[in-house]
């Protein structure tokens, strides 16, 4: 139920946060005071540049209003920290192609396995028919731990015995639609950004699956570890340039995370990207849908 992951997220960027709450002590909202919240913002991973427009909004809410207390404060910044977020709040469409094809990647351990079981059951109890592509075929344990895990949850693995990451995810695609699936995932191996021949082959697994399906991926979505900090900024972008990213999963929220790394992301582009889903822990109710109201919530409520 809500509660539970919600308060474990909350618990999770307030452990580190030196903090943007704790600061909000009641006492006089004075020029001290808000130079001290932007420290506490960007300390938070917001960043140096969203805290001072945070900032900004806030001096402007502050005179319009005349807002006196520190408590009217922290609501008129909760309020202007999930406007930025909120252009973020996406959900999947799965109505406008069949299969949806969505091909996931990320650096190593930012958590893109685990997600992917997430995800795979929570579309399984959407009941839509899921196949897995084991395109991760960098790593030799890859494909065997997904084969036992789709044994295990009833979700068919395609993967091949010496393959090539694109021909795994060409031949995934064309047997999701031979088989009427709705879904086909596409693993990818973990790089970095400093990989150059690794994030030109991310471009080739992509630009390999728009031949078995026309437009496809549909969902290019990047799995980002909320502990890395402002680091995901920098990962967004090579990962962005390498294979047009259509959305970011955030994860390890209820660890060490600070959290203000999601109002950066939000305010790092025109057209922000789709957070689709945050991860908050290590089950499957773990990964939960973004909402910036709950999420500003969680950080500054
Ligand atoms: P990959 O290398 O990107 O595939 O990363 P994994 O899926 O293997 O995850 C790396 C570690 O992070 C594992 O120990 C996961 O259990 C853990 N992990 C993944 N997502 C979350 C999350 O949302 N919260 C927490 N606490 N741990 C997570």
């Amino acid at each position: 139920e809500k509660t539970g992951w919600f308060a474990r997220l909350k618990q999770g960027l307030r452990k580190t946060q030196v903090n943007l709450v704790g600061i909000f002590t009641g006492g006089v909202v004075d020029e001290a005071f808000l130079e001290d919240l932007e420290f506490q913002m960007i300390s938070a991973d917001i960043g140096v540049e969203t805290s001072a427009l945070i900032l900004e909004r806030l001096r402007e809410r502050i005179k319009l209003k005349g807002l006196k207390t520190q408590d009217e404060v922290k609501v008129a910044l909760k309020e202007i920290i999930a406007d930025i977020l909120r252009p973020c709040e996406a959900s999947l469409n799965f109505d406008e192609h069949k299969p949806l094809v969505i091909m996931m990647c990320g650096v190593n351990g930012a958590g893109k396995t685990t997600t992917i079981g997430k995800l795979a059951k929570h579309f399984a109890q959407l009941n839509k028919k899921v196949l897995l592509a084991a395109a991760d075929t960098f790593r030799a344990a890859a494909k065997e731990q997904l084969a036992v895990w789709g044994d295990r949850n009833q979700i068919e693995v395609i993967s091949q015995e010496k393959g090539d990451p694109a021909s795994v995810a060409y031949d995934a695609i064309s047997s999701g639609r031979k088989k009427g699936m709705d879904i086909v995932m596409v693993d990818t191996a973990g790089r970095l950004p400093t990989q150059t021949n690794l994030m030109n082959e991310l471009a080739r697994i992509r630009k390999v699956q728009g031949k078995a399906m026309e437009g496809a991926p549909h969902e290019v979505i990047l799995v980002l570890d909320g502990t890395n900090g402002q680091n995901a900024l920098m990962q967004a972008k090579a990962f962005d340039e390498a294979a047009g990213l259509t959305g970011l999963i955030i994860t390890k929220l209820d660890g060490t995370a600070k959290g203000g790394v999601l109002v950066a992301l939000a305010n790092s582009r025109e057209k922000p990207l789709p957070i689709y889903y945050i991860g908050v822990g290590e089950t499957i109710d773990d990964l939960q849908p973004f909402k910036a109201d709950e999420f500003a919530a969680a950080l500054v409520g």
